[in-house]
């Protein structure tokens, strides 16, 4: 089966009650049993509810996976693969990490002996210096956020399984649309599927999948253990999503194509990163791992003015000035005073995260009114 007929009956039946086409909200706890361990396969819905279960599947199916697994949210996900690791293990990560991972990493998980590296790792064999025998996992997301660097996931795969370490991409920015990464050797793909496979907005959740049995288990494990698992609802929302996914990639990468085009040629605009671009220090890995190069635009304008970047995000009438990303809907944020105000300015601009930086969420909508709205906020 192809992407785009995944993405609709990857791993789905239709509901063996009444044939219905969509899975049914279960929106119950528990089960009725006959007899005690007298039922259908189902107990109590923490452990298992059967509209998750459908989510759960199409999760698998559509990352080339075998098992998947759904959050309560994306750190909820991201907070579950943490809990394979033990006091002494130690993580390599990126520099430049979604805030969230790197406050849950940071001040969560360092506080329970786990020791963190973040570095560089557009040149993935810089990897390889960190690696010693406490190092148990590397955390991977590319596409960046929001400085849109490429990191390459073979090399680090190969990497990781040199030395006998988990990989995990968290691969919310690109979706499996443009990236796969457990067929590039990653183990553990990860999502916030808040932002592009829910795609409308409407929903917080995480997900989870892996190729292999054992550590399916674990996570399973963890999974009913914790707890940190979606609800029925959220999940009949999250599958309807996934429905479109490709379709809806499709035109965010063709509206991001034309956005990140107008933008380099703007006289206002200093620099765009987007992985599209030739000149991209990454643009020939981006293009052989990813199919595209979807539609989130980082860009600063000339002069590096503050004020002049929150009055431009205030101008914007199309492009919504939101935190998230990834719906059908078009949004705007300025990194420096929203998602990354509480790292020191010295700090964040070292990763590039300037006063005068603009991150766009490329929707939908029609490109001439997308255009159009950005001529008029910079103008
Ligand atoms: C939003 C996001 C997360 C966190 O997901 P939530 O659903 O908000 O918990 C993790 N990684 C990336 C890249 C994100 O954009």
């Amino acid at each position: 089966m192809k992407f785009n007929t995944k993405t609709i009956h990857g791993r789905q039946k239709h509901d063996p009650a009444y044939g219905a086409v969509m899975p049914p909200i279960y929106q119950t706890s528990t089960y009725a049993q006959t007899t005690p361990g007298g039922h259908k396969g189902f107990e109590y819905s923490r452990t298992h509810n059967p509209t998750r279960q459908a989510l759960e599947n199409a999760f698998a199916s559509i990352e080339n996976g075998e098992f998947g697994f759904a959050f309560g949210s994306g750190l909820a996900a991201i907070d579950a693969v943490m809990k394979l690791l033990k006091p002494g293990d130690e993580v390599i990560s990126t520099n430049d990490l979604y805030g969230g991972s790197h406050r849950l990493f940071t001040k969560i998980f360092q506080g329970f002996g786990i020791k963190f590296h973040f570095i560089g790792m557009q040149n993935a064999s810089n990897i390889e210096s960190y690696v010693n025998d406490n190092t148990k996992l590397i955390w991977v997301e590319t596409p960046t956020n929001p400085m849109m660097n490429i990191i390459d996931i073979k090399t680090t795969a190969s990497i990781a399984k040199k030395h006998d370490v988990l990989l995990a991409v968290d691969n919310t920015f690109a979706t499996p649309y443009l990236q796969q990464p457990l067929d590039l050797g990653a183990d553990i793909v990860m999502h916030s599927a808040t932002k592009y496979i829910g795609g409308h907005s409407d929903l917080v959740m995480g997900a989870l999948i892996v190729k292999d049995k054992e550590l399916a288990e674990k996570l399973y494990f963890i999974q009913n253990a914790s707890g940190a698992v979606c609800g029925p609802q959220d999940s009949f929302l999250a599958l309807r999503g996934i429905k479109t996914l490709h379709v809806r990639m499709q035109r965010h990468c063709e509206n991001g194509k034309a956005v990140a085009e107008y933008l380099a040629t703007h006289p206002k605009v200093e620099k765009v990163y987007w992985p599209g671009f030739e000149d991209h220090p990454n643009h020939d890995i981006a293009k052989s791992q990813m199919k595209a190069f979807g539609g989130m635009i980082s860009f600063t304008t000339k002069g590096n003015n503050y004020e002049q970047a929150i009055k431009t995000v205030e101008n914007l009438k199309i492009f919504t000035l939101a935190e998230s990303l990834g719906g059908v809907e078009s949004l705007s944020g300025h990194p420096a005073s929203m998602t990354h105000a509480s790292i020191p300015k010295e700090e964040r601009e070292k990763t590039g995260v300037v006063d005068s930086l603009i991150r766009l969420s490329v929707g939908i909508e029609d490109i001439e009114d997308l255009i159009n709205d950005l001529k008029q906020a910079l103008g």
